[in-house]
């Protein structure tokens, strides 16, 4: 029997670019104790309080189905999150309650997309992006970006993609390389998203992680309402990332249909988890602030540890629980430094490959090590690209 070409394109085949984070998993369960620098999940867990917010919902019995597009009390704490952050007028019927994140990322492609149409984003970009919008039945196109330009999309490289395409995902801040756009890029992407009729999905689930500027929603632009989806997400901003609980916001007759979409999908998120979320998100911003500290402490220690390092260029991160390096001065890819790093010293980071071939030649460290062990880490890594450069080692010879 085959199967449909839609679920079989979701991957294109051949190497998911994640060899290096399923190594250090056999290496750790193996019983060696690797620096795992690899993935976005926090070293932190959930506070306590929400976990007895949930617990309390559950023996309260709040266990059976629960409204599709979420808990209206829910809806309504998520719109006036997104109406004081962003000072865009939000309705609890502009939003739309999703499996996280990621279900919001399909919700919202499924949302504006045809079979056939093509769907666009950055690259470097998130490792489920591509397969969110082919998971559609559209055609994934990336915008190449430069490691010099910070990776942010320039007016050319958009205009030179718009023109086929019906929409456009962006990431700010963004994983992975923890840039923030501010408004002369964001300003850039409205203006091609008006001129060529697109519409714009802004992946804003790291928008609590904004370390020395102001996060700026592109829906909050002149005439960017209308046209934008914004995806949210409990996960990063509270350390919930097994809860499932993310959003859309988005014109209403949009959330209406995504509503249909939820209603043969997933039929909705359990009523305790948003009972939990519905806690942490009205329970002062504390909470938030707590989980954000960590990543913040975290990249200032980052900064120290690999500065005047000539072998690493540090990528100006304003933003998430990422740090991008540029280590081309070590002549090596982003694969092989990883790999030897990871075979040499137990130190996990991910590929700058493994996000797209913009980022060749960098690696990316999530910060999601305690600090003291980060630092140690750090100083190895530091020591590690130095030496690969003295050594002369290059592509070609390793
Ligand atoms: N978007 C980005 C940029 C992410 O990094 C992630 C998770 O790492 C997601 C979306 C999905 O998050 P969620 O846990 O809310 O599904």
């Amino acid at each position: 029997m085959e199967l449909s070409n839609r679920i079989l394109n979701i991957t294109q085949g051949g190497s998911d670019g994640w060899e290096v984070l399923y190594r250090a998993r056999d290496m750790i369960r193996d019983g060696i104790d690797v620096y795992d620098l690899t993935q976005g999940e926090h070293d932190i867990k959930t506070e306590t309080a929400i976990l007895d917010a949930m617990d309390a919902s559950v023996r309260a019995g709040h266990t059976g189905y629960s409204p599709v597009a979420g808990e209206p009390e829910l809806r309504q704490a998520i719109a006036s999150r997104v109406q004081a952050q962003t000072s865009v007028e939000t309705k609890p019927s502009n939003v739309m309650v999703t499996t996280g994140g990621q279900a919001a990322l399909f919700a919202a492609h499924a949302a504006v997309l045809d079979h056939g149409d093509t769907g666009l984003y950055c690259d470097p970009y998130y490792a489920t992006y591509g397969g969110v919008i082919r998971a559609v039945g559209a055609k994934a196109q990336t915008i190449p970006t430069q490691s010099s330009n910070d990776f942010k999309p320039t007016k050319e490289a958009l205009n030179a993609h718009a023109p086929n395409a019906r929409s456009l995902l962006i990431n700010s801040p963004n994983n992975p390389t923890g840039v923030v756009y501010g408004r002369e890029t964001l300003t850039t992407i409205a203006d091609v998203c008006k001129a060529h009729d697109l519409w714009l999905i802004s992946d804003e689930v790291y928008d609590c992680q904004v370390w020395d500027r102001d996060h700026i929603s592109p829906r909050s632009l002149p005439d960017m309402a209308e046209r934008t989806i914004v995806i949210g997400s409990m996960s990063k901003s509270h350390a919930m990332t097994g809860f499932r609980c993310g959003w859309v916001i988005a014109p209403e007759d949009v959330v209406d249909h995504i509503f249909n979409l939820s209603n043969v999908t997933t039929y909705g998120v359990a009523g305790f988890v948003q009972q939990a979320a519905l806690f942490a998100l009205t329970h002062g911003t504390d909470i938030e602030r707590r989980v954000a500290d960590v990543f913040r402490r975290r990249r200032i220690l980052t900064q120290d540890a690999l500065k005047n390092i000539p072998a690493l260029r540090l990528i100006p991160s304003s933003g998430a629980m990422y740090q991008m390096i540029d280590i081309q001065a070590t002549g090596m890819t982003g694969q092989e430094f990883a790999f030897k790093l990871l075979e040499k010293h137990k130190i996990a980071v991910m590929p700058g490959e493994s996000f797209g071939p913009s980022a060749a030649g960098h690696i990316r460290v999530a910060l999601t090590l305690e600090d003291s062990k980060l630092v140690v880490a750090l100083h190895i890594l530091a020591e590690f690209a130095q030496q690969q450069t003295s050594n002369g080692v290059s592509h070609a010879t390793t």
